[in-house]
C-alpha cells in the first residue's frame, strides 16, 4: 500500500513539503532506533475537527524523551500547538497525527550526544487499523512465542522506536501464521498487551487489564476506557492475567489510538465467548464513540478543537 499522506510536514518549527524532509542514511536513529514518538487521532465532529487527548499524548511524548535523555528546544505547549497547526496546514479533519523526536545526523557511535535531536510531525488519513469489520466482528489473535522485555531492559513506559523491534516480531509472526494480531506475554508469562494495543478481559461484567508492571505501554485509550468503565458501572481491576484467562473470559478486547476499542473474537483458535463482540465491549464502544464524534458531551475535556 502506498503511504497514505503527502502533505506538509512540521519540521523543527517550520513547515516543509513532503519531498523536502529527508533523513541521511547515516543518522543515529537509522542505526540504533533512537526515536520517541506518538500516535494521536483527530476526529471530525459536528463542531469541526477535534484531537482526542492531545495533552495526554504530548505528556507521554515528553516523558519518553526524558527517559532517553533527548532534549528538544520545544515545550509541551509548543509541541501541542504544532500538532494543531499541522492538521490545519494539511486541511484535514479525520486523520492520524505522528510526532516523532529523533537523533539525526551527527555521530555514528552508540553515544548519541553529538547527534542533533530533530522533531517532525506528519498527518495522514488512516482508516480502521485492524480492518473495516474489526470493530463489530472482532479479530482473531494468537499468543506470541515472543515475550515483552524484562522491566530492567527496554523501558516499556517510553514509546520509543527501538522498542518496537519486539512489537514487529510479534506482529510479523501473527500475520505469517494467518492471525490478525498477536498478544505478547511479559517475562513472567502473564498477559501484557498486543503489538500495538492494550488488552482487557471481561469477567462477570467487570473489566480487568494488566498492570503497567507487566512491561506494557500504559495506553491513553486504556486510561479512557478505565474511566468510562467506572462511569458505566463496570468494576475495574488492574491485575496480573494468566494466559489461560484469555480462553475462558466472557469477552476480550484491544484498546489503542489506532485500534480504538476492537473486540477479540478468538485467541489461539478458541472462540472468546460466542466468538463475536460481547455486550460490555459494545457498551464501552458506544460510550467512547459518542464522545469522539461529539454526539455526547465531552465531560472529561478529552477533545481539543483544531
Ligand atoms: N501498547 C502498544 C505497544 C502500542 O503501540 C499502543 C499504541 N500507542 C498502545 C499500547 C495503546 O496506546 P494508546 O491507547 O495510547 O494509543
Amino acid at each position: 500500500m502506498p503511504f497514505p499522506g503527502t502533505g506538509p510536514i512540521w519540521f523543527n518549527g517550520e513547515f516543509k513539503t513532503w519531498e523536502d524532509v529527508n533523513l541521511h542514511v547515516m543518522s543515529h536513529v537509522v542505526h540504533y532506533g533512537s526515536s520517541v514518538f506518538e500516535g494521536i487521532r483527530c476526529y471530525p465532529t459536528d463542531n469541526g475537527p477535534a484531537i482526542l487527548r492531545l495533552d495526554a499524548h504530548i505528556d507521554r511524548l515528553v516523558k519518553s524523551a526524558k527517559i532517553y535523555r533527548m532534549e528538544t528546544k520545544f515545550s509541551a505547549d509548543e509541541l501541542a500547538q504544532a500538532c494543531i497547526d499541522t492538521i490545519k496546514e494539511n486541511g484535514m479533519d479525520d486523520c492520524y497525527i505522528r510526532p516523532v523526536i529523533y537523533r539525526g545526523f551527527g555521530a555514528i557511535g552508540v553515544d548519541p550526544s553529538s547527534s542533533p535531536v530533530d522533531v517532525a510531525i506528519g498527518v495522514w488519513e488512516w482508516g480502521k487499523y485492524l480492518g473495516q469489520d474489526a470493530l463489530e466482528k472482532g479479530v482473531n489473535v494468537r499468543v506470541s512465542s515472543w515475550n515483552r522485555p524484562a522491566a530492567n531492559t527496554s523501558p516499556s513506559l517510553a514509546k520509543a522506536g527501538g522498542g518496537y523491534l519486539n512489537n514487529q516480531l510479534v506482529k510479523l509472526e501473527a500475520i505469517a501464521d494467518g492471525y490478525d494480531e498477536g498478544i505478547v506475554l511479559d517475562v513472567g508469562g502473564y498477559v501484557a498487551e498486543g503489538s500495538g494495543e492494550n488488552i482487557f478481559i471481561v469477567v462477570d461484567g467487570g473489566v480487568v487489564t494488566p498492570p503497567s508492571s507487566s512491561s506494557l505501554l500504559p495506553g491513553i485509550t486504556r486510561n479512557s476506557v478505565i474511566t468510562l468503565s467506572r462511569e458505566l458501572g463496570h468494576t475495574v481491576r488492574k491485575q496480573l492475567i494468566p494466559r489461560e484467562a484469555l480462553y475462558i473470559a466472557d469477552e476480550v478486547f484491544f484498546t489503542g489510538t489506532a485500534a480504538e476499542i476492537t473486540p477479540i473474537a478468538s485467541v489461539d483458535r478458541r472462540n472468546v465467548g460466542e466468538g463475536s463482540r460481547g455486550p460490555v465491549t459494545k457498551h464501552l464502544q458506544d460510550a467512547f464513540f459518542g464522545i469522539i464524534t461529539g454526539k455526547v458531551d465531552d465531560r472529561h475535556g478529552w477533545l481539543t478543537r483544531v
